[in-house]
């Protein structure tokens, strides 16, 4: 899980109000998963409904990451006139697959919101359509602390499927994949 402290997140808000009513953009620099400098950078698209960090900051930025043994561990920008929910356009640019992507909304001026975000593998798409055919669960929960391996074994004690949705998923695979645990259910059930 991503933790900011207070400090980070307040020197985002004051950012995103300085660039108001453009969005801002910035990186968080990370170690071991623990934050250790935010840079703020210029977006380059000087827009209230788009961002890009501008290249020689991230240039910039990268080198002192690369010199110090730190990662990209955050990227973060402002909405100014929407919420704190991540655009098509959001998900789209999202090149950094490790990083978290950090928002924040100044919608409500006085009570700027701020939610950090990851993002579904392969991408919302694929993963939103594996997860319809296999049923369309609703009980999620979270942990960093549970592998997928983990599950796994856990299913096959248990007797239980288990359908693994990551980057390797392709669509059409897992439409096989659930017919084929489908039958072997089916067979099981009839020995
Ligand atoms: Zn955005």
């Amino acid at each position: 899980m991503l933790a900011l402290d207070p400090s980070y997140v307040e020197e985002i808000i004051a950012h995103a109000r300085e660039e108001a009513p453009n969005e801002c953009c910035g990186i968080i620099a990370g170690k071991d998963g623990k934050p250790v400098k935010l840079f703020r950078a210029r977006n380059s698209e000087s827009s209230p409904y788009r961002y890009s960090v501008a290249p020689e900051d991230l240039f910039r930025i990268y080198r002192e990451c690369e010199d110090n043994d730190w990662n990209f561990l955050a990227i973060y920008h402002s909405h100014t006139a929407s919420e704190a929910y991540p655009s098509p356009t959001d998900v789209r640019l999202a090149f950094w697959p490790e990083a978290y992507y950090v928002l924040v909304s100044l919608l409500d001026p006085d009570r700027p919101v701020a939610r950090a975000l990851w993002l579904p593998r392969p991408n919302l798409k694929l993963a939103a359509a594996a997860w319809i055919y296999a049923g369309g669960a609703h009980h999620t929960s979270f942990s960093y602390s549970v592998t997928a391996e983990h599950l796994q074994d856990f299913a096959d004690i248990a007797g239980i499927e288990f359908l693994l949705i990551d980057e390797n998923t392709r669509v059409q695979e897992f439409k096989e994949k659930l017919r084929w645990n489908d039958l072997y259910y089916q067979l099981n059930r009839a020995l």
